[in-house]
């Protein structure tokens, strides 16, 4: 897979014919290449699907919400678009009417067979059905009456629970990528970069106050500015401590407020609470040719 910053080199790598002496066929990378976004006006109400694919370069198809309510279907003045692009711009033109636009976020797909993320039933590979409550075979969900313990996270509460913290790890994923454009993959690793990110001054300040390094889940509040200002004189003053103890041998200049000092923080990315707050970054998403 290539990945390019502009329309004009796309063009160039999709005429190629020929690498290095073989002969190639270079095509456009479709799922990479779209997105989705959402539009919402009150004056959008009567307008019909056909016309946002009419109206709005770069837009190749649009669906419109409807809710259900007893029976009846009805119409909401909210629509899905789908770009031509990595990632949907902020703002479209329907018409005259300028609407703001956001990344549309799926909802994490779970398979109802193995309760796992990522695939529908269709693509499981497990012979026997789990319950979702329990997580063991050969019981149903809504007839089982043992406790509930999740497949995903071992936690107290069935598959299905929106507040498990796989369910919500996955969302932030899918959040990221709707947002950033790019591979699942991609948004995955980009999000415990972040988490990590989060974890790791946290961490790094209990080193240098001296206290117990504890399991830290995000999100991690940022410290007001009062509570950064000891923290800086501290490390400053350990470091003149350190100098002072130039002859001595590497491992006793090493600061001795803790045995963890330096090391990895310990991260429980199984954990991850809410990553609902990850900081919108700018697109580096390119287009991608494959
Ligand atoms: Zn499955
Ligand atoms: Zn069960
Ligand atoms: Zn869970």
């Amino acid at each position: 897979m290539l990945e390019v910053e502009r329309t004009s080199d796309e063009e160039k790598l999709i005429g190629m014919k020929e690498l290095g002496g073989l002969k190639v066929k270079v095509t456009r990378d479709s799922y990479l290449n779209t997105s989705r976004g959402v539009i919402n006006h009150r004056d959008l109400r009567g307008s019909r699907e056909e016309e946002f694919v009419e109206w709005i370069p770069g837009v190749i198809s649009a669906r419109r919400i409807e809710i259900k309510r007893g029976e009846e279907r009805i119409k909401t003045n909210t629509y899905v678009l789908t770009f031509d692009s990595p990632t949907p711009p902020s703002e479209v033109k329907a018409g005259y009417l300028p609407v703001k636009v956001r990344p549309y976020v799926p909802t994490p797909m779970r398979c109802f067979r193995c309760h796992r993320f990522g695939r529908g039933r269709d693509r499981c590979r497990m012979k026997e059905e789990l319950c979702v409550r329990c997580g063991e075979t050969g019981r149903r969900g809504d007839e089982c009456k043992r406790n509930p313990r999740c497949v995903n996270c071992k936690g107290e509460h069935p598959a299905s629970s929106k507040s498990c913290p796989k369910y919500m790890e996955e969302q932030a994923i899918l959040r990221y990528r709707a947002q950033n454009g790019g591979t699942f993959g991609q948004a995955r690793a980009a999000v415990i970069v972040e988490v990590a990110k989060e974890v790791r001054p946290k961490l790094y300040a209990q080193a240098v106050r001296g206290g117990p390094i504890r399991k830290v889940t995000a999100p991690v509040p940022t410290p007001k500015k009062s509570e950064i200002a000891p923290l800086a004189l501290n490390s400053a003053t350990r470091r003149t401590d350190y100098s002072k103890n130039k002859n001595k041998s590497e491992e006793t200049r090493k600061p001795q407020t803790c045995g963890r000092y330096g090391a990895d923080p310990e991260v429980d990315l199984e954990s991850i609470d809410s990553i609902w707050s990850l900081p919108k970054n700018s697109c580096r998403a390119g287009r991608r040719t494959g």
